[in-house]
């Protein structure tokens, strides 16, 4: 299967090399030319299949020059029951009938992990398929959980090493103790003074930068990115949207004929897109509706057609969700138009000049059919975790209940998955302050306490924090970036 770009104007390649280069030589992303089917035979196999054997289906239909040898090993190595204590994607239904697939048993406890920890097993296989000797130095600038799961998914992997840089003043108490206690032998995460932006722009600095890129290249070493516009990151997500239709047929929760409505907490738009993905696969999945926060881009996109970027930023409870600029929207409009490389080419070109677009009516058209959108704001979070809680006793964190109350507006009577993204005991302060009980100490002590508050036990990944040494204590300037990555250059791998 040959892997196209989204702008049209780079040639087709193979799905390692999609993998290992990431962005499109054209600026445009990867995807596969077609989208592959079960059959009807292979349908009926998948009710019967464990996780990693629907794992293993599903992505041998997208990777196709990957042996089976080599995605069985991938993907039993990235979900083994040591990193994911309660199974890779449990599902609950509640009380009420909603079902919810939670996403967040991994090592770091938010949903990224499902695609980082296999992902960077795809990278090091597709290096070794290619013939690619070279070191990567997979640089992540991130407002929140993609750096954490990327330090986890690169630790120790051969031939890679990983260095992640944050805002100091943009990620929560938990976010920042997690990765400045990151463990391992090849990795780097460092605090950049400033916000998100800067951090980001720090690290498109550095792939600009061509004397570091020369240097780095002398040494056999070449700058990757782990960032969601990765094929390898969107396809093993495909992956839980496939079992978890499969489950709920299996456990007769819904009727063959009948298709299940999903609800995803929407950020960068890679998590939806996977679930559509899924559903042009075959599986029984009626509409996709997309929750946002008060960053509402999408939502008025899918409702009106136009993205409009040129808004007020609001920083959220729900901060993984806060985006205005949701990269991975480039590949399902390509999908909806037919793949007109031209037409989206010249979108993105309007979004980078002008902030906005708006799209044609055969798009539209084709949103309409597959996806609804709705938002919901702080207050709104905070009351539905509330509720939920005192009602079913079901704890949600900021970004599923986001979605969860999306889901209650939206859902008629079809079965409705909600997927759940975080771990509730990762954004601890603001969940008690949600169940009337706010928490004035500090992060790992308000893990403690939502525990004692509800009687569900915190994930072990969490309450160990605080016990961990402190091996990433580095803060940085902007302009202090190349000489970081000179240095980890050496050192790291
Ligand atoms: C990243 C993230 C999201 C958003 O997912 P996208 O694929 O970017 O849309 C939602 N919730 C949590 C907890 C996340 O970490």
């Amino acid at each position: 299967m040959k892997y196209v770009s989204t702008r049209g104007q780079s040639p087709a390649v193979s799905s390692a090399e999609a993998i290992l280069q990431g962005i499109a030589p054209d600026g445009g992303l990867y995807l596969p030319q077609d989208i592959p089917l079960l059959s009807a035979k292979e349908w009926g196999a998948v009710r019967g299949m464990d996780y990693n054997e629907t794992a293993c289906l599903v992505l041998s239909k997208y990777l196709d020059d990957f042996s089976k040898e080599r995605i069985a090993g991938c993907v039993a190595a990235a979900y083994a029951p040591e990193r994911f204590p309660g199974g890779p994607a449990p599902l609950v239904t509640l009380n009420n009938g909603v079902h919810m697939l939670e996403l967040w048993h991994g090592p770091t406890c938010a949903f990224k992990d499902m695609a980082l920890q296999l992902m960077p097993r795809l990278f090091v296989a597709a290096k070794d398929m290619l013939g690619d000797k070279r070191r990567a130095l997979v640089l992540v600038a991130t407002s929140g959980d993609t750096g954490k799961a990327a330090l986890e998914g690169f630790r120790d992997m051969p031939g890679t090493g990983v260095a992640v840089l944050y805002p100091d003043d943009g990620v929560s108490d938990i976010q920042r103790l997690q990765m400045t206690t990151q463990q391992g032998d090849n990795v780097a995460a460092a605090a950049m003074h400033g916000n998100f932006d800067t951090a980001q722009s720090a690290v498109k600095a550095v792939f600009a930068d061509t004397e570091l890129g020369a240097e780095l290249t002398a040494k056999g070493v070449h700058l990757s990115s782990a960032n969601s516009i990765n094929w390898g990151r969107l396809v093993p997500q495909i992956v839980y949207y496939v079992y978890a239709c499969a489950q709920l047929q299996r456990q007769g929760l819904m009727e063959p004929g009948q298709k299940a409505d999903i609800c995803v907490p929407t950020g960068n738009f890679g998590n939806i897109l996977a679930a559509y993905y899924a559903k042009r696969m075959g599986a029984p999945i009626g509409m996709l509706l997309c929750a946002s926060n008060a960053n509402k881009v999408l939502t008025d996109f899918i409702n009106t057609g136009s993205y409009d970027s040129g808004r007020d930023f609001y920083k959220t409870l729900s901060p993984s969700m806060d985006i205005l600029v949701s990269s991975n929207l480039e590949r399902l409009l390509f999908l909806l138009s037919g793949g007109d490389g031209a037409y989206i080419a010249s979108l993105m070109r309007q979004l980078s000049e002008e902030g906005r677009y708006t799209v044609n009516g055969t798009v539209r058209q084709a949103l309409a059919e597959s996806f609804a959108a709705g938002w919901c704001d702080d207050d709104g979070t905070s009351a539905e975790i509330g509720e939920v809680w005192r009602r079913l006793g079901y704890l949600l964190d900021p970004h599923t209940a986001v979605a969860y109350r999306v889901a209650a507006k939206l859902a008629d009577c079809a079965p409705i998955l909600v997927v759940s993204t975080a771990s509730p005991f990762k954004f601890a302060p603001d969940v008690l302050t949600a169940l009337g009980q706010p928490w004035t100490g500090d992060a790992p002590g308000a893990v403690t306490a939502l525990g004692t508050a509800t009687g569900v036990a915190p994930p072990l990944q969490l309450t160990g924090l605080s016990a961990l040494p402190q091996r990433h204590p580095d803060e940085l300037d902007p302009t202090q970036i190349g000489d970081w990555v000179r240095t980890l250059s050496g050192t790291l791998m």
